[in-house]
Order: structure tokens, then C-alpha cells, then sequence
């Protein structure tokens, strides 16, 4: 499996930010994410790409 480096909106979280399970599933077809295990949707947003500021 490949991962584009600036593939913004195909991001693909691999662990749940809350809880820390991998059973997430994709709630919309805008970036948002549900977690099977503890129930919360989330979206994933592209910031930037690293540059220091
Ligand atoms: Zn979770």
C-alpha cells in the first residue's frame, strides 16, 4: 500500500485519536471517520507540510 505524500484529502488514519483502536470506519465522503470502538467521528484536515515557521 502506497501513501501519497500530499494526498490531502485521502488521508487515512490508521489508529483512532481517542482511544487508540484500528476498527475505524468512513462515516462521509469529506474526510470524516468513525470509530467503531468507542463511537466517535472525527475528521481528518490537512495543515501543511512541515515548513518551520
Ligand atoms: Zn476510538
Amino acid at each position: 500500500m502506497t501513501i501519497p505524500t500530499f494526498a490531502a484529502e485521502r488521508a487515512v488514519p490508521f489508529y483512532c485519536p481517542y482511544c487508540g483502536e484500528e476498527d475505524l470506519e468512513p462515516e462521509a465522503a469529506d474526510g470524516g471517520w468513525r470509530c467503531r470502538s468507542c463511537i466517535r467521528a472525527f475528521r481528518l484536515r490537512f495543515s501543511g507540510t512541515g515548513v518551520i515557521r
